[in-house]
């Protein structure tokens, strides 16, 4: 069981002196007596409650989940020796994991604990107990839950925080190490799901020998595998529409048709409905395997440089380091001016090109300790390790007068110039680095307010 935290035993032993012991001795006698109906009314709330639906099953709740509460009632108020202490509060850190693996939310359990509170209180109050010893018991439960709560809240946060990184360290081993495999098998399962198809059409065969594109190999993959490599991409719901469409309307219709006359136009038309809908699929599946290479590599793909996705990270290390060594660390954010005339007189290419080019300077300006990132479509961060306001400023404004001066060569012999305005922040020591951001662009947009092709710092 995993271990309580200190300062919640602490809390809870001083709750415990608190309270008069024959105090206690009453909520744990109402807890005793009433157990069963509290859980009742605890369970039948929730299931009530249509944001607690998915986690619950009336069978669950009878079998596992009511006797469970009452235990957990009875350790609660009915603890004594020290033992059973440390005991009650590993147990509200493994009831918090087990949320947490389940993903019931903490403001449901906040709700169902304070429907408890509620009934407790409500039997105090029946009591003949004089009115500061009710203020008493009534203070007690409440301390008692609030404690649990605290323990079950920050076993639940430790333990998703935990699963996010496992989840996002699986998303890099089974992108970094597996990609062009799990691409290759999947186009592989997908042309043959294909080719039998052609073959039961050839041979006039029954529609339903086929598997659906659910039940096959792809399918299968789509539904278990994808949903982790691909969680946030939008080729993803494209590609399950369309093993929708092929499994829920054409083929049913194609193997009504094919019973009565398998020659008919209209079949023919919907066998090459279904074929089109798996090129489709092809071309999704295709595409969304290319961006992953691109996004899990970390970097962009026209510059070269690191993509946003890991500015957080880079972020959140140099507040630390900073924090530990003392020294500070500057963000530039790097905005190339009036970017649009450039498309718009040479095109996108050329746009691309300059975009490069400005890549390029920044890269060999900064130090190797630096990072740089692609934030933008012609934005660009520069975290700069170890430096001060006034460093990051001659960093910057060298930067700025080299892009000035430099003509970028285009196609067919064209050149073009291009500014850029810089803001700078350095890090003031808060916590949140998305302030950092926040102040670098400020600063920026106070550039480009000020008459652009300048640095301002922040
Ligand atoms: P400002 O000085 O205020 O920054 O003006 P701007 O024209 O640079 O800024 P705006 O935000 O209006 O335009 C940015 C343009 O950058 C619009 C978009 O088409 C272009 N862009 C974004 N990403 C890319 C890219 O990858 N390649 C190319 N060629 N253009 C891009
Ligand atoms: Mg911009
Ligand atoms: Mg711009």
């Amino acid at each position: 069981m995993p271990h309580a935290s200190h300062a919640a035993a602490q809390t809870w032993k001083l709750v415990g002196e608190h309270t008069a012991a024959p105090l206690r001795a009453i909520v744990g006698d109402i807890v005793r007596q009433h157990k069963a109906e509290m859980a009742a009314a605890f369970y039948g709330f929730m299931l009530d409650d249509p944001s607690a639906r998915p986690f619950l099953s009336v069978t669950t709740v009878e079998a596992r989940l009511k006797p469970g509460l009452q235990r957990w009632m009875e350790v609660l108020f009915c603890t004594t020796t020290e033992e059973e202490l440390a005991a009650a509060l590993a147990m509200q850190r493994h009831v918090g994991e087990v949320h947490a693996r389940a993903q019931i939310p903490v403001g449901l359990v906040a709700k169902g604990l304070r429907l408890l509170k509620q009934h407790i209180n409500a039997h105090l109050v029946a009591t003949s107990l004089a009115r500061e010893e009710l203020v008493h018991a009534v203070l007690y439960v409440d301390m008692l839950v609030d404690v649990a709560f605290a323990e079950m809240s920050s076993a639940f946060i430790q333990f998703s925080e935990r699963s996010v990184r496992t989840d996002e360290a699986f998303r890099m081993f089974a992108a970094g190490r597996d990609l062009a495999l799990e691409r290759e098998k999947q186009s592989v399962a997908i042309l043959e799901w294909e080719a039998r198809f052609y073959r039961i059409l050839a041979a006039g065969s029954m529609i339903d020998e086929m598997p659906t594109l659910q039940e096959s190999e792809f399918g299968l993959w789509l539904h278990h595998k994808a949903p982790l490599l691909f969680d946030d991409s939008r080729e993803l719901p494209l590609i399950n529409e369309c093993v929708e469409r092929v499994d829920e309307s054409l083929f049913p219709q194609l193997a009504h048709g094919l019973d009565r006359d398998p020659h008919s136009a209209p079949n023919r038309d919907l066998a090459r409905a279904v074929l089109t809908q798996i090129e489709e699929i092809k071309f999704l599946l295709r595409a969304m395997f290319d961006r992953l290479v691109d996004l899990e590599v970390g970097r962009d793909v026209l510059t070269q440089l690191f993509n946003r996705r890991f500015l957080p990270s880079v972020l959140k290390r140099e507040l630390s380091l900073s924090r530990r060594n003392g020294r500070s660390f500057c963000v530039l954010m790097l905005d190339i001016d009036h970017f649009k005339r450039v498309n718009d007189a040479h095109g996108h290419d050329a746009g691309d090109r300059v975009l490069q080019h400005v890549a390029n300077q920044i890269m060999n300006l900064v130090r190797g300790s630096d990072f740089v990132f692609r934030y933008g479509g012609e934005e660009f961060i520069a975290v700069l390790a170890s430096v001060g306001l006034e460093q990051a400023a001659v960093i910057a404004e060298k930067l700025r007068a080299q892009i000035e001066n430099q003509e970028i060569p285009l196609a067919r012999g064209q050149s073009v110039r291009v500014t850029t305005s810089i803001g700078i922040a350095m890090d003031d020591g808060h916590p949140d680095y998305q302030r950092l951001i926040e102040r670098a662009d400020k600063a920026l947009y106070a550039a480009k307010q000020g008459g652009r092709n300048r640095i301002v710092t922040g």
